[in-house]
């Protein structure tokens, strides 16, 4: 089967009792056993059958061994770290996430893992920092705000020679984009409140490993640790992952117009974009990616001011969160990294005018008018 067929008949796609075409969603917290220990599933934390359904999903979007479904991308981030005990040592890209940020630097440093944060760009960087207590890489491409593009297969290598272990958090592309594990990573992390729910209705979490061992271990930290997806959750992913393909397709084209009309507009001094053949990581990003993703994150000339621009636009909406149908747009440094001290900011690149848009799958006519409405008034 081909993605997109993967992705409305993958996993397990339909109800076998009734032959539903959707999953049903089972709102029930214990099975009956009919004998000791004989029954598919047992209890809902374990294992539920709408859960089960989007989890063996992912699994195969991902190409991956296993799937596991979290209560958000947090919680599955929080419990893919409980792989590691005290003392282990974890190289950490400078770009991820401010929540993973957050989690590592106040919840598990204090439980005594280490980190070393890196540039993941910079192989021999990367190189440097693995340590005798070294355990795993973890990164995100492209990355948040500034869309930077690492190469999987180059860390993997690296993490492979070091016997590490390589996680990835795939948000940012989804699977339709890249597809971390066919590169050598051993598992990959989603925020499926993102492009994979689609919709800006679900707050959810995705992991996929690639191989039975690491699926084992993963297993039994979803169950032991319990963040788990609830069934009209899981029902709700599954939906939304139908029409990934779809959405994806429209998402790209319009950014891919939004470049090339941010491009010409003299108030803009510069564009983030994995598409634009400016951009540093260009090539990387066309070997590694099918696409470039649909978000753009771009500075105004100085004088312009960033925030009454944000504040003009009347459809593309002023928020948080990304990867959702309607476009969203937002200014990192007082909003998603506003928790970053500001010269730290700085230090990663991220200018207190940088403006981040997540592109939306609206005519693309009217995203632009309502760009060009809120650059008249700046003006
Ligand atoms: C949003 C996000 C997360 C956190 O996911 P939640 O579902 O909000 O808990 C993690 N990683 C990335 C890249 C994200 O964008």
């Amino acid at each position: 089967m081909k993605f997109n067929t993967q992705l409305i008949h993958g996993g397990i796609s339909s109800d076998v009792t009734t032959g539903a075409v959707s999953v049903p969603i089972y709102m029930a917290s214990t099975f009956k056993q009919t004998k000791i220990g004989q029954a598919k599933y047992e209890y809902s934390r374990s294992g539920n059958p709408t859960r089960e359904a989007v989890e063996k999903l992912i699994a195969q979007l991902e190409n991956g061994d296993a799937g596991f479904a979290f209560a958000s991308g947090s919680a599955a981030i929080s419990t893919v770290f409980t792989l590691f005990s005290s003392g282990d040592h974890i190289i950490v890209g400078n770009d991820v996430y401010g929540g993973t940020f957050r989690l590592i630097d106040n919840v598990l440093k204090r439980m005594g893992l280490t980190f070393t944060v890196v540039d993941t760009r910079d192989l021999s960087a990367v190189q440097a920092a693995i340590n005798d207590h070294t355990v795993a890489i973890y990164f995100e491409t492209p990355t948040n705000p500034l869309l930077r593009i690492t190469d999987i297969n180059a860390i993997t290598t690296i993490a492979k020679q070091h016997h590490l272990l390589s996680i990835v958090d795939n948000t940012f592309a989804s699977p339709y984009i890249q597809k971390p594990l066919n590169l050598g990573a051993d598992i990959v992390i989603h925020s499926a409140s993102k492009y994979l729910g689609g919709h800006s209705d679900l707050i959810a979490g995705l992991v996929v490993t690639k191989t039975a061992t690491i699926s084992q271990k993963i297993g039994y930290l979803q169950n032991a640790i319990g963040a788990i997806l609830a069934p009209q959750e899981s029902w709700l992913l599954q939906r939304g992952i139908k029409t990934l393909g779809l959405r994806m397709q429209a998402h790209q084209n319009n950014a891919q117009s939004i470049f090339n009309y941010l491009k010409q507009r003299p108030e803009v001094a510069h564009i983030y974009y994995p598409g634009n053949p400016e951009h540093a990581d260009y090539a990387l990003a066309k070997q590694q990616m099918v696409g470039f993703g649909a978000m753009i994150a771009f500075e105004l000339q100085p004088g312009y001011d960033a925030e009454a621009f944000v504040e003009n636009l009347q459809l593309i909406t002023l928020a948080e969160s990304l990867g959702a149908l309607e476009s969203l747009i937002e200014i990192p440094a007082k909003m998603t990294h506003g928790a970053i001290p500001r010269a730290i900011r700085l230090e990663n690149g991220i200018r207190d005018e940088l403006i981040r848009l997540s592109v939306g799958v609206e005519d693309s006519s009217d995203l632009l008018a309502d760009l060009t409405h809120a650059f008249d008034q700046i003006i």
